[in-house]
């Protein structure tokens, strides 16, 4: 009996702690688009958006006798790519085609790097709530985008704008353990990536794109679990809730006592789910050779040196400048290296701040009110505050003139009204217009002493009786009267000067 009950007891334990039983594995792949603004084999430059087939060559088509030349500029953002992530650089590399039939490939065979990657090794870092970890890759290997099938009704058509356009794939080993450790990665990799040059990194635009690997096992076994592979997640958020599923879809079937399916399954965006497409076969012979068009990529002493000399500062390099030079410290150094377009637009308002309380309070308002809006990846964007606007606001909280709430609802209002050339002065008559500085003048704060005095017979009373306390209460009148803005020092003094003429009459 004594048995029994303990052993459930563990069973409940295990159960309302679904993570003890068992644990997932995941790797994550990500296919990166370089910087380069032209293709990797011919000199196409497509823009997003453009319409269909419009930067199109017989190269990327794929024409029977046309020649690919390899980008030089491809090969240098994918060799920063490697340096900004410790990676061992292949000083020899060279491509393989990879075989096969599909719409969205004209050549029928795509372009990659298989046997000699341009780098190996190296990590992404990240920090959770358990702390930091480095999470090691295995290798990064250039190759080419194919083109994009857009289906409509039941007639689908082809886009080959993308097709050739260069392209790294970044393949982590499977030492990702939860959904927030696999975001987190993502996070560090395109904040570290954007510093780098390397890639814009708008998941929304497809400039980074991921394929998730995921397998469930009990928890402390060195083996790993069968994993399925969720194909091209366009978010990070959608990484995350794409993880979450599987991972409950995985850990309920191993639960029952039944096998894991080795399959390629697709999230939908629409009902959160991951959806099966099809059994991953348990080998495919893409018939793999090198590219005889294609010489071998020989990185010279030289090369290595150009690369390492145009790397622009990383994001830890970023966070350090910013902590000397404007006294940034701590969490919100990270959170305001989180893209090059965040530091440079804090870096503006910093500037334009005249001493350092401002700066200070101009930290806190963007950070707590600005910083949530911004789109990391907005490159060139119009930033919600004008610089000057935004010290302009928080001139105001250092010299005391308005209150901490008043300041965050101001710029609040800016960020609204915001056309991108409002100067410091604006941000004053915005707060005068809508009543939000402190009242510290005394002839606008009268009115309001003298009738919380006269509504408080009672208190004016006590306080003859030597009851000094009963201001606090004619205050607080005041205080709500002004909707929070009266300067509480002068109020105060003023309502004693009221009340003591009262009583000495
Ligand atoms: P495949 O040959 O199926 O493409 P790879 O060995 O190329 O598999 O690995 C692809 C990705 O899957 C890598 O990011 C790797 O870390 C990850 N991965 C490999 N095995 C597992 C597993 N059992 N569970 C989760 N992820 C895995
Ligand atoms: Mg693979
Ligand atoms: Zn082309």
């Amino acid at each position: 009996m004594e048995q029994n009950r303990t052993i459930s007891a563990d069973v409940c334990a295990a159960e309302r702690d679904g993570a003890a039983e068992y644990e997932a594995v995941i790797g994550l792949e990500v296919h990166v688009e370089l910087k380069t603004g032209r293709k990797i084999f011919c000199s196409c430059r497509p823009k997003f958006g453009d319409e269909p087939n419009t930067a199109v060559c017989p190269v990327c088509l794929g024409m029977p006798g046309a020649l690919p030349v390899l980008s030089d500029e491809a090969v240098s953002l994918a060799v920063r790519a490697g340096l900004a992530l410790g990676c061992t650089i292949n000083r020899v590399s060279w491509f393989d085609r990879k075989n096969y039939y599909y719409p969205d490939l004209p050549k029928g065979y795509q372009i990659t790097q298989l046997e000699r990657p341009v780098c190996v090794g190296g990590a992404v870092p990240i920090e959770t709530r358990a702390g930091k970890r480095e999470i090691p890759l295995l290798r990064i290997h250039m190759e080419e985008d194919a083109g994009k099938l857009i289906h409509r009704g039941d007639e689908t058509l082809i886009d080959y704008n993308r097709a050739g356009v260069p392209l790294i794939e970044i393949v982590s080993e499977p030492e990702l353990r939860t959904p927030e450790e696999a975001k987190a990665y993502l996070n560090s990799l395109r904040r570290i990536l954007s510093y780098a040059g390397v890639s814009d990194c708008r998941m929304n635009e497809g400039s980074l794109r991921c394929d998730v690997n995921v397998s469930v096992r009990p928890r402390g076994s060195s083996e790993y679990g069968i994993k399925c592979e969720i194909k091209n997640v366009n978010s990070v958020n959608y990484v995350g809730r794409a993880l979450e599923e599987e991972i409950a879809r995985q850990t309920a079937l191993l639960r029952a006592g039944e096998e894991v399916e080795a399959q390629t399954r697709r999230f939908n965006e629409d009902t959160g789910k991951t959806e099966k497409m099809r059994v991953k076969e348990a080998f495919i012979d893409y018939r793999y050779f090198t590219e005889p068009n294609l010489p071998a990529v020989e990185l010279t002493d030289e090369w290595m040196r150009d690369v390492k000399d145009a790397m622009p500062p990383l994001p830890d390099e970023a966070a350090r400048t910013l902590t000397e030079r404007f006294g940034v410290k701590g969490e919100n150094a990270a959170l305001l290296t989180s893209s090059v377009f965040v530091t440079e637009y804090f870096t503006a308002c910093a500037e334009a701040c005249g001493s350092d309380a401002e700066r200070a309070a101009m930290e806190n308002l963007f950070v707590g009110e600005l910083l949530e809006g911004i789109d990391p990846d907005a490159v060139g964007a119009v930033v919600p505050v004008s610089p000057s606007a935004l010290a302009g606001a928080a001139g105001l909280f250092a010299e005391g003139k308005i209150v901490s709430g008043n300041a965050k609802k101001l710029v609040r209002l800016l960020a609204e009204a915001e056309d991108g050339t409002l100067t410091r002065e604006d941000a004053v008559l915005f707060a005068e217009r809508e009543n939000l500085l402190k009242l510290a003048d005394p002839d606008a704060l009268m009115p309001f002493v003298r009738d919380a005095v006269a509504a408080s017979p009672r208190a004016v009373a006590d306080y003859g009786r030597g009851k000094t306390a009963a201001l606090k209460q004619i205050l607080g009148q005041v205080m709500r009267a002004t909707g929070g803005r009266a300067d509480p020092i002068l109020a105060e003094k003023m309502i004693l000067g009221t009340v003591e003429d009262l009583n000495e009459k």
